[in-house]
Parts: structure tokens; C-alpha cells; sequence
């Protein structure tokens, strides 16, 4: 089977995160090439060897179809691994390696599934979006987002997210903020502590002003139906300051991250951060917030025409919404409405000995051919 053959390629590039993703961008824009596709590079503003493909067929602004995925894989080591993690192996009719589930098997069978389609087929477009770093934070799709909302380029909004979901149909999830808190001060010798100004004890008021916050945010809850945890979570994660046990503390720096639920801004929690910190009584030392990361939720209406598309392959699900972040998010802001579906289990991903049921992923390649035959041709 020649899917089979093209995810072993795939799995064979190990994109782990921290490494360039560039070799298998090189791959992923000469299949599309090779299909008539003509291809887009974004490299990263920020990081060599980083690189998001943009690739499209049939006439340019018609509105078609959007299948997306990312290129990075997570790390594997430290995890007791039966066979090499990024070579596939099959046994029991599942393919284990690295990325077979997450998500590798939906480029593979999406490259597969365009294979047999003419190039002349097409009456609608259709756009491929691979992207890098979707493991860290979606960062390649943020980039990407901005770039093409910086040309006043759309993307079509049907959009198909092919992460792993047991090919349910998801349209929302929640984001990933992540957010630092500077606490200045004044350093001293310890003998004399009231000519210093403690940022430590400065970062433990604002440590507890932001437990207050986190209770606020449990109350406000929204979209019961749907989530298990139907509130945003907040998690105050680092903490580091000082430099000696015989000097007052100058300066610490508290990190948190909270997840924005689907339909909520981003940066909403943020500002409501920043806001505290105004007006918490800090002495004379001072507290200011900035943003590290920012992964947007992603709530896609229900009963798009994709979805009606997607129901004749989706299996039933009690809630519509992932638990992780997709890079969704990132691509509504520039017209696309996404959903999230795709062959393997979620389960298993980030897992050692990840797999994809054989079955799955040759299904996948017949699901995707008929979305982009009744969407795009
Ligand atoms: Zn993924």
C-alpha cells in the first residue's frame, strides 16, 4: 500500500520540536508540486530551520476547502520504546512510530487521497496548510496567521483539522496563555532588611491575589453542555528570585499559564491579571505582566457544511470539543472555520509505542478523497 510507504517516510524525518522541521517541509512541498499543487514557503521570522508550506490547487479564491496539519512531532526520549521510534514497525495490524497517530498518518493518507485526483478536477480551490512547532504552543500557525493576515489573504472556511480524534467530529477546544509576573525590588545586605524592598514577599501577595483570581474564574463557568471542565484553568507553574540567603531579594518572577475557554479572546485573563496587579497593594516594590505564549481557543459553529460533509465517515461523540489545543485557533483568525477530525486516537499520542490501526489510516485516505471530490471537484 503506498500510504503505508509514504507514512514510514514521514515517520523517518524525526521532526521532534526542537529540531529543524525543514527536510520534511522540503518533502511535504515536492509531493505537492509533483500533483500540480503550487506551493508557499513561511519560514519562521524568529527560528532557522523552521518552516510552514502553504499549497494550493484549482482556481485561487473560490472558497474550496482547507486540509491542515502540523509537521512536529514530540519528544521520545526517556520513554521506554519497544522498536525505534522513527522507523514504523507493524504488528497486530497497528503501526506504531513516532507521529504515526499525531499526526503523520493524516499527511500521509491526505497525500495519498490527492494522488488520485486529476489536477484538471478541480472547480473549487483547494489549500494544504502543513505547519511547524504545533507541539509548543502552535507557533508555526501563529506566524502563519499573522503573515497572511498581514496580506489580506483568507483562507476558505471550510477547514479540516485531521488530528487524531477516532474520526469524531470536534469544533471546539480550549487555548494555552501563557504569562509572566515581574516583581522588583530593592537589594540589601539581610542584616539591615528595611533599607531593601523584598520582591519575594512582594511575589507572595501577588501569588495570592492570583489564587483569588483562579476561584473568580472557576464560578464563571460556560458552555456546560460541551466541556468537562467548564471554567478556565489557572495554574500558577514558576517561581524564581533571589541570589543569596544574606541579600534582600531585588527582583522574582512568577509564571502561570490558563486556558482560555472555546468563544473567549485569548488575552481576556491576561488583562484581568494585569489589572490586579495595578491595584494590588505592593508597598514600594512594583509587579507588571507580560505575555509568553498566546494559543487562541478555537469555537466553530455547529452545522457548517464540512460537518455535513464529514457525517456520512464520523463516528458519534457525546461532547464535540478536544482537551488539547489545535492550531484551529490560529487559522479562524483568517476566515477559516475548522473542525477537528482524523484517523487514530489522541490516547496514544505523546505515548511511547504510538500507533495507528492499519485499517484507520487506509480508511482515512478513502474519507479524505470523497471530502475533497464532493467539496473541490
Ligand atoms: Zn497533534
Amino acid at each position: 500500500m503506498a500510504v503505508l510507504a509514504e507514512l514510514a517516510r514521514l515517520v523517518a524525518f524525526p521532526t521532534v520540536s526542537n529540531r529543524p522541521v525543514t527536510a520534511l517541509a522540503a518533502h511535504m512541498a515536492e509531493r505537492a508540486e509533483a500533483l500540480g499543487f503550487r506551493v508557499e514557503r513561511f519560514d519562521s521570522p524568529t527560528e532557522e530551520g523552521k518552516t510552514n508550506i502553504v499549497a494550493s490547487i484549482g482556481p485561487a479564491g473560490t472558497d474550496g476547502l482547507v486540509l491542515s496539519g502540523h509537521m512536529d512531532v514530540v519528544p521520545t526520549e526517556g520513554q521506554p520504546w519497544t522498536s525505534d521510534p522513527f522507523a514504523v514497525t507493524e504488528r497486530d495490524g497497528k503501526l506504531y512510530g513516532r507521529g504515526t497517530a499525531d499526526m503523520k498518518g493524516f499527511l500521509a493518507a491526505t497525500m495519498e487521497a490527492l494522488s488520485r485526483i486529476p489536477s484538471s478536477a478541480y472547480k473549487r480551490e483547494l489549500v494544504l496548510v502543513w505547519t511547524h512547532d504545533e507541539e509548543v504552543g502552535c507557533v508555526g500557525s501563529g506566524h502563519l496567521a499573522h503573515s497572511l493576515e498581514h496580506a489580506g489573504r483568507t483562507l476558505p472556511e471550510a477547514c479540516l483539522i485531521g488530528e487524531p480524534t477516532d474520526f469524531q467530529v470536534l469544533r471546539m477546544h480550549p487555548g494555552h496563555v501563557g504569562v509572566g509576573v515581574d516583581i522588583s525590588g530593592a537589594a540589601a545586605h539581610s542584616s539591615r532588611p528595611d533599607l531593601g524592598i523584598n520582591a519575594i514577599v512582594g511575589a507572595s501577595k501577588v501569588v495570592e491575589s492570583l489564587q483569588e483570581l483562579a476561584k473568580e474564574l472557576e464560578e464563571e463557568t460556560r458552555l456546560e453542555a460541551f466541556l468537562e471542565r467548564p471554567w478556565v484553568a489557572f495554574n500558577v507553574a514558576k517561581i524564581r528570585g533571589g541570589s543569596a540567603i544574606n541579600i534582600v531579594p531585588d527582583s522574582c518572577r512568577v509564571e502561570l499559564g490558563y486556558r482560555p475557554l472555546p468563544g473567549m479572546e485569548a488575552t481576556d485573563v491576561y488583562e484581568r491579571v494585569a489589572e490586579r496587579l495595578r491595584s494590588l497593594d505592593l508597598g514600594a516594590a512594583t509587579a507588571t505582566a507580560d505575555l509568553i505564549r498566546v494559543t487562541p481557543a478555537m469555537l466553530t459553529r455547529d452545522g457548517t457544511e464540512l460537518a455535513g460533509l464529514l457525517e456520512p465517515h464520523a463516528l458519534p461523540c457525546d461532547r464535540p470539543a478536544a482537551s488539547f489545543a489545535t492550531d484551529g485557533g490560529n487559522l479562524a483568525k483568517v476566515g477559516a472555520a475548522p473542525l477537528i477530525f482524523g484517523p487514530g486516537s489522541i490516547t496514544v499520542a505523546h505515548q511511547a509505542d504510538e500507533w495507528i490501526a492499519t485499517a484507520d489510516l487506509i480508511r482515512a485516505v478513502d474519507v479524505i478523497e470523497d471530502v475533497v471530490r464532493t467539496r473541490c471537484c
